[in-house]
């Protein structure tokens, strides 16, 4: 599953960064995710569970946020969101990653990143 290594990936750098501050314990974790990353919220929160038990991680909670796309287009200047068409032949929606006004091909701003934006840390002496 897509979601297990971009996590495997987060946490690597998680644990790096928290060990460089000299932080053991945490309580939260919050996460960012583009909506053009299409990571699944559910399946991130279950790959994090799994990947930080009996770690220093375990009990900790990722918070997972979606932030919207936004493309810029050189052609007219638009600069948004991104529409979707609902395809019937795959069933889903997929992004049309075009200029919603002169149809170039915009370029990408937000929506494929993957980003800690924050972290809560537990001192010693909390318990929760
Ligand atoms: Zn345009």
């Amino acid at each position: 599953m897509h979601e297990y290594s971009v996590m495997q990936q987060l946490i690597a750098a998680l644990k790096e960064e928290l060990k460089k501050k000299g932080i053991e314990r945490i309580k939260e974790v919050k996460l960012e995710i583009g909506e053009l990353t299409f990571l699944g919220k559910n399946q991130l929160s279950f790959a994090y569970e799994v990947m930080t038990k009996d770690t220093f991680l375990e009990g900790s909670e990722l918070k997972v946020v979606t932030v919207g796309a936004e493309v810029k287009c050189d052609e007219c200047g638009y600069q948004g969101g991104i529409e979707y068409v609902d395809d019937p032949a795959f069933h889903y929606n997929i992004p049309v990653i075009s200029c919603p006004d002169c149809k170039n091909k915009p370029r990408i701003i937000h929506g494929k990143e993957t980003t800690i934006v924050g972290v809560t840390a537990l001192r010693d002496d909390q318990n929760e």
